[in-house]
């Protein structure tokens, strides 16, 4: 592991301390990272998918949204952002992607608004940023809530230096371990310029209370523990670091890997809108591709197999055609990006790529 002895001394101090909920840690984490992040507030929960739900509930709670209200979701992300729509009682509505991005776009936003859209929950899928001036002015335009799913692009930022979970209403953050910034268990945060939503979030998340034991809300318990948050403090510090690595190794791919057969993500390497959580490719015909990949010994994953409405938790959704997510789903790849990867590494890889 990255920084291992710096993390286990962090482990330590908060052994020896021996106070593991709602301390220093936390405290130190939610202001380093709103900080970071560039917003007013943050607010450290359990996991990335909480993050999100909390949102949700302090809207419900607050009045601002009602129940069976609709959010528009890109169609191709990760179950947890849907997860997080239907679980709060509101009516997810599917919006394709587009093919190049994998995100949103101001076309296929605009298309899918209806009288009872509420909110937009933009996903910056892989780690690279949704177009976030569309869709902040999409969301003004038509009384929208914006809200970010972050969970795959920790500091990435726009021409301007704007950074993810800075630019809507609020934004869902997970360390779960494999991403960006990654915990050593289950952790997330919620990032927000509004007072009131970090406080009444804060509140949710723990009991519903604000003094112990005096419940002002049905609340849940969904904290950031005083490890994980010691763990976060110390790699937050090379979390930029990191991400020149995804992108460096990025560039690498993206100007070495020549291969009619492997179609690669389109991005702009003169911006750092894109971290790289994931480098996604296409291929039309991927279990030869990945059978191919294995006898190189290249570890692949697939990001996502199964689309949300083929899944059976969604069943009901089953008939939805969503041709460019379905499609997306048959042919994406995921190859190797971690920042540890050494160059010799990477050209290995390009070359077993380009044999192909
Ligand atoms: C990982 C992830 C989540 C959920 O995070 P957890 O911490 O695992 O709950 C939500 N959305 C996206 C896009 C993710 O990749």
């Amino acid at each position: 592991m990255a920084h291992a002895y710096e993390v286990e001394l962090a482990m330590k101090e908060v052994l020896h301390r021996g106070w593991y909920i709602k301390g220093q840690q936390v405290a130190d984490f939610e202001k380093a990272f709103s900080s970071y992040c560039n917003t007013a507030y943050c607010v450290g929960v359990a996991n990335g998918l909480d993050a999100l739900i909390l949102i949700f509930r302090a809207y419900l709670e607050m009045g601002v949204l009602k129940p069976g209200d609709e959010v528009l979701v890109q169609a191709n992300t990760y179950i947890a952002s849907i997860l997080s729509i239907t679980e709060s009682g509101l009516v997810p509505v599917f919006v394709e992607p587009d093919p190049e991005t994998f995100n949103l776009s101001y076309q296929s936003v605009k298309e899918a608004i209806t009288p009872k859209s509420k909110a937009i929950l933009a996903v910056h899928l892989y780690g690279k940023l949704s177009p976030m001036q569309d869709l902040v002015k999409l969301a003004d335009e038509n009384g929208l809530l914006l809200i970010e799913d972050c969970a795959q692009a920790h500091g990435a930022k726009d021409s301007i230096g704007m950074k993810a979970g800075s630019f809507g209403h609020a934004a869902g953050f997970s360390f779960y371990p494999g991403k960006n910034l990654g915990a050593l268990g289950d952790a997330g945060a919620v990032t927000t310029n509004d007072a009131n939503l970090a406080q009444l979030i804060s509140t949710i998340s723990n009991y519903g209370s604000k003094k112990k034991y005096f419940n002002l809300i049905k609340g849940v318990n969904s904290r950031l523990d005083e490890l994980q948050a010691a763990i976060l403090n110390v790699k937050l510090k090379y979390l930029d670091q990191e991400n020149r690595r995804r992108r460096e190794i990025a560039s690498l791919y993206s100007d070495s890997i020549r291969n009619p057969k492997i179609k690669l993500p389109i991005w702009d390497q003169s911006l750092e809108d894109h971290v790289f959580h994931l480098y996604v490719v296409q291929v039309e015909d991927r279990e030869d591709f990945i059978a191919y990949l294995d006898s190189q010994q290249i570890q692949s994953l697939i990001h996502y197999p199964v689309p949300f409405h083929h899944q059976e938790a969604y069943k009901e959704y089953k008939n939805l055609s969503l041709p460019i997510t379905e499609r997306i789903h048959q042919q994406v790849v995921s190859i190797p990006i971690s920042p540890v990867l050494d160059d010799v590494d990477v050209m290995a890889i390009i070359h077993a790529l380009n044999g192909y």
